[in-house]
């Protein structure tokens, strides 16, 4: 039995400028109903491969295919309106001079029954009754839901969305996104929405396409990248990380939170022990021996705090290290603030520690 093509798939994309790579080797397939983000650092290439998806930018090489189809190799190039495909990029760019319903109305054929999707668009976005307005007179996130139902207007099979929500206040940003996710996935559209933000990439996204200098480095669900990253940058993209720099024994090293496996390492090498601050485990000390270890927690070790900061839905505790003075970060849900100079136990949550090739002890405990 074969499976429907993928809605967009862009296959082995490159795109050089002035010699350079910024696009490399980009594959990657969208399917219907689906929301991947492309997510990584200003500057890696995420808007040039979304430029190439809608057909405004031709590939150096590579192809694109919409349902299968051939719409972009070296032989062919289908113009964007002739893609279906909708755009929304950073700045809406409403057309001042049109009401909100003509703007809405503007992708849409004179043969569409234009009137009734326009007001069934406009109600899907909560702004029934702005139909008249111009946009001058709206806020940004009308503005911005203008822009969205404008996109969707024409029923494309493919939303094309490029950091659409950096404009707007940061308090009124996750409501959008989630009302943009709810009508998204109403829709079934196939979505590519880039974005520098890790965190708006968590919260819309069913596939993270992680990108580094025109490069796919990892693909994955938001758990599975947050929690198996491919390597110590891709890690630290998501979270403050704590870095424990260890030497290779026998495929285990010994650190002072006692052993972690290191299948694949050679004797003698260095590896990075990488955790996040969330996934620190303190303890009081009591007694002054500290916990006894366990096979979640291994060895407990103790440090006294350097400083504790409430940051809203947790404290973030900093201990410096008895063993070795190197100061690690821990997070705690809800309010913990211990003095400075108060003595606690750390431990890691072992199934949540990363162990990545390393480059040797750092100075920078
Ligand atoms: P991102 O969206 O991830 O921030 P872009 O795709 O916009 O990155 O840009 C990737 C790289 O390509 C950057 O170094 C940028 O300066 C360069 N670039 C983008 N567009 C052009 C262009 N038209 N001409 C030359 N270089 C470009
Ligand atoms: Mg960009």
């Amino acid at each position: 039995m074969s499976e429907a093509p993928a809605r967009l798939s862009l296959q082995e994309i490159t795109r050089i400028y002035d010699g350079i790579k910024v696009v490399d080797r980009l594959s990657l397939d969208v399917e219907a109903g689906v929301v991947i983000c492309l997510l990584g650092p200003s500057g890696c290439g995420k808007s040039t491969s979304l430029r190439i998806a809608a057909g405004v930018e031709r590939q150096s090489s590579g192809r694109v295919l919409l349902g299968g189809r051939v719409i972009s190799d070296e032989h062919c190039h289908a113009p964007p309106e002739t893609r279906s495909v909708g755009l929304m990029f950073q700045e809406f760019a409403l057309f001042p001079h049109l009401s909100v319903a003509e703007n809405v109305a503007f992708g849409l054929g004179p043969d569409e029954n234009r009137a009734d999707r326009v007001r069934e668009l406009l109600a899907r976005v909560g702004l029934a009754r702005f139909g008249d307005k111009y946009p001058h007179q709206l806020s940004g996130g009308e503005q911005q839901r203008v822009a969205l139902a404008r996109a969707l207007a024409p029923r494309p099979h493919v939303m094309l969305m490029d950091e659409p929500f950096s404009g707007l206040d940061k308090r009124l940003r996750d409501e959008i996104r989630d009302e943009t996710l709810a009508i998204l996935k109403d829709e079934g559209a196939a979505v590519l929405l880039v974005t520098h933000e890790p965190e708006e990439a968590m919260r819309m996204a069913d596939q993270i396409a992680l990108m580094r200098e025109g490069r796919i480095v990892q693909v994955a669900s938001p758990y599975n990248i947050y929690n198996t990253p491919v390597d110590l940058e891709a890690a630290a993209f998501f979270s403050e990380l704590n870095v424990i720099s260890s030497r290779v024994h026998g495929a285990q090293t010994d650190t002072p939170f006692g052993l972690f496996l290191a299948p694949g390492h050679e004797d003698g090498a260095w590896v990075d022990i990488a955790i996040r601050p969330q996934h620190l485990r303190i303890d009081f000390d009591r007694g002054g021996q500290g916990p006894a270890p366990s096979v979640e927690h291994g060895v407990w070790a103790r440090g006294h705090v350097t400083r504790a900061r409430f940051m809203g839905g947790e404290s973030l505790v900093e201990l410096r290290m008895d063993h070795d003075g190197r100061v690690l970060k821990a997070a705690v849900s809800g309010v913990f603030l211990p003095a400075p100079g108060t003595p606690l136990w750390l431990a890691l949550r072992r199934d949540r520690c990363f162990v990545f090739p390393g480059r040797g002890p750092r100075h920078d405990g």
